[in-house]
């Protein structure tokens, strides 16, 4: 708190994850007697640049770049840059520690690292977007690197700013495909990267359930959202047997008792870019609503929020357990506030962590990684069979943890301390750095 004041998100999220922490270090004084907190929430290197550029009135702007390599002991620093007007180094800080313990979650060989600027990429027309990305990256590239810090996309970068970003830096550095992830299939993109959120999602989900001896064929599902992550959520979990009963977008939701169909969903979204209230007007059994997916009362199992932050307070949480839904699992980042995620624990309702629940995206961009590396593609089946191993190995080794400390069915402290374990026993083999 001292050191960074000025950094409220940064700080609250070093003060949960460690309230997590503490029977680790009870059990392991070799990690105090080596300081490691305190190594642990300082960045190994931060970064703040100046981006100017010119807009279509000829008008010189000027925004803020940064980049946070928060913790490379098990591999090259990688996370997404987010283009968004609230970003400072605080979020940038909060969001990178969070990266550092997803990512050793996934059992892959990848660092933690975080970026992005304040720019804001809504209302500016292509030509903007790219001679922003340009001047954006002709920084960034001293930093950056397919073995040193590898960034992707996150909000506000999608698959055309990194197609602007990485022609920037091919222009500088030469051919790297490895340098970013979540790249365009003709250059270097995987198959499944754009599924790989909402299938990873529902793979955990699997993973859970069979923990607790049962199986989603049959289960009523709401989802929340319809984007990259609640579309192809909704579609693995037809597959599977689910009924989906809900999609929302920020206006409204609708709600079809005989399951939504993702193919609509998709149809609306992805390439009309229209609004959810349409899919009603297409499907004779769905009803749309005004308002929030989760102040709608109906009886179902689970919840997948996929939508945004904060979506479910406390409130909400009361009436999705009086619902009956037993399981929450996180397809958003930090869906549920404080509040909700206490009364989901003093209700028994399992919480299964964005953290894990999630992290099926950047698992997938690490394997673009592997892929570019060896200089092949491998098939959209190749990706999705490692995904689905890669979703059940989270799952088993959060849960070992949470049993292994005395938290039960606690599945985020079973992520916090399994990610945790992982970085602090390499730091610990690699001295004091
Ligand atoms: P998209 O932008 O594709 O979709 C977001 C969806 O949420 C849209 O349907 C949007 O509706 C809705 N939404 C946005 N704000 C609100 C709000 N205030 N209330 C209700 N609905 C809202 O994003 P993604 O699907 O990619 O990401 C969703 C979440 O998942 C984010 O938290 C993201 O950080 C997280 N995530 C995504 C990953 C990925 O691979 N895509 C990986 C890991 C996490 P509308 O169309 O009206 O804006």
């Amino acid at each position: 708190v001292k050191r960074d004041p000025q950094q409220p998100e940064f700080l609250e999220a070093v003060d949960n994850f460690f309230h997590t922490i503490t029977p680790v270090l009870d059990k392991h004084p070799e990690y105090i007697k080596a300081n490691l907190i305190e190594r642990l929430i300082e960045p190994e290197r931060a970064f703040q640049f100046r981006v100017p550029w010119v807009d279509d009135r000829g008008q010189v702007q000027v925004n803020r770049g940064f980049r946070v390599q928060f913790n490379g002991a098990i591999g090259p620093y990688k996370g997404g840059l987010r283009f968004h007007p609230s970003v400072n180094l605080s979020i940038v800080k909060f969001l990178g520690f969070e990266q550092v313990f997803k990512n050793s979650l996934t059992g892959l060989p990848i660092g933690g690292g975080k970026g992005g600027s304040d720019f804001n990429p809504k209302g500016r027309s292509d030509g903007e977007v790219m001679r922003f990305c340009q001047s954006f990256m002709t920084e960034l590239q001293r930093h950056i690197g397919p073995d040193i810090d590898v960034p992707a996309g996150d909000i506000g970068v999608g698959g055309r700013e990194i197609g602007y970003l990485y022609g920037q830096y091919r222009r500088l550095r030469g051919y790297q495909a490895g340098v970013l992830t979540g790249k365009g299939l003709s250059y270097g993109g995987s198959l499944a990267r754009t599924e790989a959120t909402g299938f990873g999602l529902l793979y955990y989900t699997q993973a859970l359930l069979a923990s607790q001896d049962e199986q989603l064929s049959g289960k009523k599902i709401k989802v929340s959202g319809t984007g990259n992550v609640a579309i192809y959520a909704i579609q693995k979990a037809a597959k599977l047997g689910a009924t989906v009963l809900t999609a929302s977008d920020s206006n409204g939701f609708v709600y079809d008792p005989n399951g939504i169909d993702y193919k609509v969903v998709q149809q609306i979204k992805e390439v009309e870019r229209g609004r959810i209230k349409d899919y009603a007007d297409r499907v004779e059994t769905a009803e749309y609503h005004e308002g929030s997916v989760w102040d709608f009362d109906v009886d179902y199992d689970i919840a997948l929020p996929c939508a945004t932050q904060n979506e479910i307070d406390g409130g909400r949480a009361a009436r999705i357990a009086q619902n009956g839904a037993a399981v929450v699992n996180c397809g958003s980042n930090m869906p549920c506030t404080p509040e909700a995620v206490e009364i989901f624990h003093s209700q028994k309702v399992l919480l299964g962590p964005a953290k894990a629940a999630n992290a099926g995206g950047v698992a997938v961009s690490a394997l673009e990684m592997s892929q570019n590396d060896e200089r092949l593609s491998w098939t959209f089946d190749e990706v999705d069979e490692r995904l689905q191993v890669i979703m059940h190995d989270i799952f088993a080794e959060s849960e070992k943890a949470a049993k292994e400390y005395g938290f039960g069915n606690d599945y985020l402290a079973g992520a916090n301390i399994a990610g945790f374990k992982k970085i602090a026993d390499a730091m610990l083999a690699q001295g004091v750095i």
